[in-house]
């Protein structure tokens, strides 16, 4: 069962989603990962497969500094428990973070029609797919939280989720 942390606030996201993520750990997970936006507005990523010492050994090699951000242990059911497949994903801009807990029963017929719309997928999760959701809402003139709650409407199966935008700051979608 995977675990979800998000961080609002005025300490260092990093250690907090880092700490947050460790007494998620008991739940069971293959792989982990941690969004943060950085103080210049920039949105960072760090993800690792296996135990939770390796994700806090890849940001002590390259730290992220910012105020908030997500951070999720990951139990894959849709994809090898891979870097590349662990959480947070993003969608085609790169802007938009997504963690998500649960199974999307519908995310086939959803991915094909993000791809015939000329989304492309870096993953193999069905979790990716709420990502692309979410930019399409936006580039529809959508508002970023509006964006999310439509998205979720299209999902079906179990779904816990958080987003954060680049464009969006100190917010944090769940
Ligand atoms: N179904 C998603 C995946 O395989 C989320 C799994 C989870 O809840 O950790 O990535």
């Amino acid at each position: 069962m995977c675990g979800i942390f998000g961080y609002l606030g005025n300490k260092d996201a990093s250690e907090m989603l880092l700490e947050g993520l460790s007494r998620l750990e008991y739940r069971g997970y293959d792989s982990a990962g941690i969004a943060i936006i950085t103080k210049d507005g920039q949105l960072s990523i760090r993800k690792a497969s296996g135990k939770l010492k390796n994700l806090i050994n890849e940001v002590d090699s390259s730290p992220l500094k910012g105020q908030f951000g997500l951070g999720h242990t990951r139990w894959a059911t849709h994809g090898a428990p891979t870097q590349a497949n662990a959480h947070p994903h993003t969608d085609c801009t790169g802007e938009i973070v997504v963690v998500h807990n649960g199974i999307l029963e519908n995310y086939v017929p959803l991915k094909e029609a993000l791809s015939t719309k000329g989304h492309a997928f870096s993953s193999s999760t069905d979790s990716e797919i709420i990502c692309h959701l979410i930019e399409d809402y936006i580039s529809s003139g959508k508002s970023f939280d509006e964006a999310v709650r439509l998205a979720g409407c299209d999902l079906q199966g179990t779904h816990g989720i958080a987003a954060i935008y680049e464009k969006a700051p100190n917010t944090v979608v769940a």
